[in-house]
């Protein structure tokens, strides 16, 4: 018997949810109390395009697989020039690379960090109280969260080692929002 499913809710989980149950073969309705379906992840219309939530997403898990396997991203990645021009603030001086003890950081690609302890308390043990704060600043940007270092060690550290990744970034921005 086919099954109907009902959906509250237009954006990326909802729309990601409902797709995967009509696929299964189940009748979908979709409640959406906006005008526009993708809910945070909405862009304003052109010319002057702005994006309402997201505009990046990450190219190594399977939210983005998923997406891909139906041609649903039409994103771009950074190119070598971007990459060059890229610059962070660290103690209120522009630098082209990251201080070195965090690139050192960055090579502990097998270190876990608890789940139970929050990031700040935990990196500072391992890597000093600066480097600790730098990571936690840098990942404000991935996670959009304030205080990352208040959060979660094994949520930030895991992030981390992603946006680190030797080799091409994992992020891709969506065209036009
Ligand atoms: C400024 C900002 C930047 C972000 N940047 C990124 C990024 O770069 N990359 C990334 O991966 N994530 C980013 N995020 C997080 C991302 O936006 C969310 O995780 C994602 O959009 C949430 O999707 P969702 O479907 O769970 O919820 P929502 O997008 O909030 O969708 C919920 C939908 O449900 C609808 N709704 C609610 N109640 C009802 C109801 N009773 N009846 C009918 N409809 C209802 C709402 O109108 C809405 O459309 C960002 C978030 C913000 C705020």
């Amino acid at each position: 018997m086919q099954k109907k499913i009902t959906v509250v809710g237009g954006g990326v989980a909802g729309l990601v949810a409902a797709v995967a149950a009509a696929e299964a073969g189940a009748r979908v309705t979709l409640f959406e109390a906006h005008r526009r379906l993708g809910g945070r992840a909405r862009s304003t219309s052109a010319p002057y395009i702005a994006s309402e939530g997201p505009h990046v997403f990450y190219a190594d898990g399977p939210h983005w697989r998923w997406l891909a396997r139906r041609r649903l991203v039409p994103a771009s990645r950074l190119g070598p020039a971007e990459l060059l021009r890229a610059r962070m603030r660290v103690e209120g001086r522009l630098r082209g690379l990251p201080p070195a003890p965090m690139l050192r950081a960055a090579t502990r690609r097998r270190l876990r960090a608890p789940i139970g302890r929050d990031f700040t308390s935990w990196a500072t043990e391992r890597f000093g109280a600066d480097t600790a704060r730098w990571i936690a600043n840098m990942m404000g940007v991935v996670t959009f969260d304030a205080a990352p270092g208040r959060l979660s060690a094994a949520f930030v550290w895991e992030r981390f080692l992603r946006v680190s990744r030797p080799g091409w970034p994992a992020v891709r921005y969506v065209h036009g929002g």
